[in-house]
């Protein structure tokens, strides 16, 4: 038997107990006559004591071989310390040694296995197997199983069915670029991995299975922002008969669910706005709702003067940051700079502090008196102690540097609190947005997100003011969910599609599948999906979704430690017909 314990297990009240236990060696102390060694498993850490006095010479010389990372088996019985360890669970033991065996040598890890690791990304990365020893990444991984296992626990219990649906699928324009796999036995031809298994859900509840859900891999091959990762996974859920209140009320639940199973905490309240509401109050769709600082609209009280740059300005926006009118003037020099780097994009930054005595003071004094600037005040919410930033330009310019500014602001402040939780839904999103680039209209959602049905009329007059049955769920700053209730007429989906710019052929082509499956008695229905890796990483209190997936790809796609992508030689190549120049 290679173990009695686990090596987070034993207590006080074991003393005197024999005991095996297998595990890795954290590290040793060598004082001459006495050898320390922490011994690790996935559980905990259990120190080890050998001496000359009760330990066999041969076994005290062999443990002082032992190096970084060995894995070993020893037996010995429970001991209580001397020196007691209040940091961990079992740091009032220790296991005098009776054997030992060495079970692996290991050589010296490239770094440090601990909390505090010398490593630095890309090594640990490479090495992502020696990380995951390491007790944060481990939790995280516990972690992520919890969620996993609540998901399907909540969903399974209100008559929610997992089923897979195929990775191997048939490129489909959803928003991003498809990987795409080519196919020996078809050639010229090639599958796609899905971006979601958007179509085969619906196709489910064509089906009749009423309320299905996954945990399933999704596949988008998109330019690398910071925290994306090319595949990534999602828990995907649609439901038949339903509406989107229905909707809303089941994933609230769901959502409530995890965060009191993994969390303890109970949330009462999820607000609801409206995409535009979004846009106006917070100049994003994603809003942070933990702390205030809402947009207030300065354009009909700021352009009375002969300030320019406001008068020029098609929207004026400012927030009340609460305590600023503490900020230096180096402080506050240093936030102009902030909204002035390109990646934002500001060109400048006005403000004004409200005084403790109610006066204001502003760096534009010389064109707004105390009444304009107390309507400013009235306007942001601003607080006496407070600052007042606003920013001015292009609308939707404006809109995005001044909810960036907001973010970086209450990051500064502390206000971003790892450990509250604030979710929120989001609304009637439009349902086409117009794309520069490609000069068209894209679906902000999916090409089968259904209009608000009394609108269907301005889908042929005006599209672009058209609103979606499309929600969002958001939490703390992070969208986390997504979907939408569904068209199920092949006319409004062929009308769809024809906006989008499909002819009538390619729409066939493309979606001919789905259309034919909506003649077949397709029920209303809608659902949703969650981003998996975020959702998870939001409940273990980080930003980034890295070090919640096993085994990630670094900035550029790659796996470093197995070295993916990599060339195929020239055999494989030739059976898959992809050789160039053959
Ligand atoms: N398939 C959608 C997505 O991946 C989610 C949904 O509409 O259910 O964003």
């Amino acid at each position: 038997m290679y173990r009695t314990h686990n090596c987070g297990e034993l207590r006080i009240s074991d003393l005197g107990k024999q005991v095996t236990l297998s595990g890795w060696v954290q590290k040793s102390r060598d004082k001459g006559f006495l050898v320390w060694v922490d011994l690790r498993d996935r559980y905990g850490i259990s120190q080890l004591i050998f001496d000359e006095e009760r330990t066999s010479k041969d076994i005290l010389k062999n443990a002082k071989s032992l190096g970084r990372e060995f894995v070993i088996q020893i037996t010995g019985e429970v001991i209580e310390r001397s020196s007691k360890n209040s940091n961990i669970k079992t740091g009032e033991i220790e296991i005098l040694v009776s054997n030992l065996t060495v079970l692996n040598e290991s050589k010296v890890p490239p770094f440090t296995i601990e909390e505090n690791t010398d490593g630095g990304d890309e090594l640990r990365m490479q090495y992502r197997y020696l990380d995951i020893r390491r007790d944060s990444l481990k939790k995280n991984l516990v972690l992520r199983h919890k969620v996993s296992q609540e998901v399907r626990n909540y969903l399974s219990s209100r008559d929610f069915i997992e089923v897979e649906t195929p990775y191997l699928i048939k490129s489909t324009p959803e928003g991003a670029r498809d990987f795409v796999v080519p196919s020996r036995m078809n050639e010229g031809e090639f599958y796609a991995l899905p971006q979601s298994p958007q179509t085969f859900k619906q196709l489910l509840m064509i089906g009749g299975l009423d309320k299905y859900f996954q945990i399933v891999k999704c596949f988008r091959d998109e330019d690398l922002r910071a925290d994306r990762q090319p595949e990534f996974t999602q828990i995907d859920c649609e439901m038949s008969f339903v509406n989107q209140e229905n909707i809303l009320n089941t994933f609230e639940g769901l959502t409530k669910h995890l965060i009191k199973s993994v969390k303890n905490i109970d949330i009462l309240n999820f607000p609801r706005i409206t995409y535009d509401e979004a846009m106006e109050k917070y100049g994003c769709d994603k809003p942070d709702i933990r702390f205030g600082m809402e947009f207030g609209n300065l354009n009909n009280v700021a352009k009375h003067t002969d300030f320019n740059v406001f008068n020029n300005s098609e929207e004026i926006i400012g927030i009340a940051v609460p305590g600023g009118s503490s900020f230096t003037r180096k402080e506050i020099d240093k936030y102009i700079e902030w909204v002035k780097r390109p990646q934002i994009g500001a060109s400048g930054m006005i403000y004004a502090k409200y005084n403790d005595d109610n006066t204001f003071k502003s760096s534009v004094d010389k064109f707004f008196n105390q009444v304009d600037l107390a309507k400013w005040g009235e306007i942001t919410g601003a607080k006496k102690g407070d600052i007042i930033f606003v920013l001015s330009g292009e609308k939707n310019k404006v809109r995005a540097q001044l909810s960036a500014l907001r973010l970086h602001v209450a990051e500064n402040l502390g206000l971003r609190n790892p450990n509250e939780f604030a979710p929120l839904w989001v609304t009637d999103f439009p349902l086409l947005e117009w794309d520069e680039d490609s000069n068209k209209y894209h679906a902000m959602h999916h090409p089968f997100t259904s209009p608000k049905l009394d609108q269907l009329e301005l889908l042929k007059t005006n599209p672009g003011e058209v609103k979606a049955n499309a929600y969002d769920l958001v939490l703390n700053g992070n969208e986390i969910g997504g979907g939408s209730i569904r068209i199920h007429d092949k006319k409004i989906q062929a009308l769809m599609l024809k906006h989008l710019g499909f002819s009538e052929k390619d729409a066939i082509e493309q979606f001919g599948f789905l259309m034919n499956a909506f003649e077949y008695g397709a029920p209303p229905h809608g659902g949703i999906a969650f981003g998996l890796d975020r959702l998870v990483a939001i409940l273990g209190g980080q930003e980034s979704i890295r070090d919640f997936i096993a085994f990630p790809k670094n900035n550029s796609g790659r796996d470093v430690m197995i070295n993916s992508p990599s060339k195929l030689d020239d055999e494989q190549l030739n059976e898959l017909n992809l050789k160039i120049g053959s």
